[in-house]
């Protein structure tokens, strides 16, 4: 724990959508969720500029901005249980 590792991708350097060189980390439960647990439980993505917080980006990308969500519980739930993720989150996703 406390390491900076993606739920998600193995890979923190390229965006996770396109594979070009990531410019943020995002946190996937942002505004939900503090960054403390946002990173212990590696809800993060690497992100490139325009995905990040350009106009398609999960920013201003609602369907995006879910489709994260949905992947990091989805992902989390295979070795924890709702309850879990719920305590965590306060919300489900899937
Ligand atoms: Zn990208
Ligand atoms: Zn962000």
């Amino acid at each position: 724990m406390g390491s900076r590792v993606s739920i998600i991708t193995n890979d923190l350097d390229r965006c996770i959508f396109c594979g070009r060189p990531r410019e943020a980390i995002h946190h996937v439960y942002y505004g939900t969720a503090n960054r403390r647990v946002s990173e212990a439980n590696g809800f993060i993505v690497p992100l490139c500029r325009d995905h990040h917080t350009g106009n398609g980006g999960v920013h201003f990308n609602k369907c995006l901005d879910l489709f994260l969500k949905r992947k990091c519980q989805e992902e989390f739930e295979k070795t924890h249980t709702r309850e879990e993720f719920l305590k965590l989150i306060g919300r489900n996703y899937l």
